[in-house]
């Protein structure tokens, strides 16, 4: 039998050394509540709500029918969402990356998933959940994961 290549581990990003708490965080705290999916419309509307609250251009969904991961890209200007993500939490997560990655909005201040990016991911989270963002912030604390003041 032959067995498949090795994935390839990526050598820790120093610039994103957060990222791994934070997706252990969502496992442990927001992925039990992905129990209803959103709509291509609902995802779009959410887009333009949260893109217009922080004054950015809108990206354009790009709906994929399989997929691994979801992302957001500056250079196509989209936001891809293969089924598994069309969950509110995950797109609060994608849409906190294509806000703060708005140079002219928000110059220089693009972390991946450092303490900015995680300030700004509370903010949507709180709004899109109706939670507390101190309540949100204090968990991700709780987990290790540095939180910046608000934007
Ligand atoms: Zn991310």
């Amino acid at each position: 039998m032959r067995r498949g290549k090795a994935i390839p581990v990526p050598v820790a990003n120093a610039r994103d050394y957060q990222r791994k708490r934070v997706y252990t965080w969502e496992d442990e705290t927001l992925r039990p509540t992905w129990e209803s999916p959103i709509s291509e419309l609902e995802a779009g509307f959410l887009v333009r709500f949260y893109c217009e609250r922080h004054r950015v251009g809108y990206p354009r969904i790009r709906f994929r029918s399989s997929g691994r991961n979801a992302w957001s890209c500056r250079g196509s200007a989209e936001l891809v969402l293969p089924p598994w993500a069309m969950v509110d939490v995950v797109l609060y997560h994608e849409l906190a990356h294509w806000i703060i990655g708005d140079q002219a909005r928000y110059p220089g201040l693009d972390d991946s998933h450092g303490p900015i990016w995680c300030s700004l991911y509370a903010e949507i989270l709180a709004t899109g959940l109706a939670r507390s963002r101190s309540s949100i912030v204090a968990e991700m604390i709780d987990s290790g994961i540095e939180v910046a003041d608000p934007l």
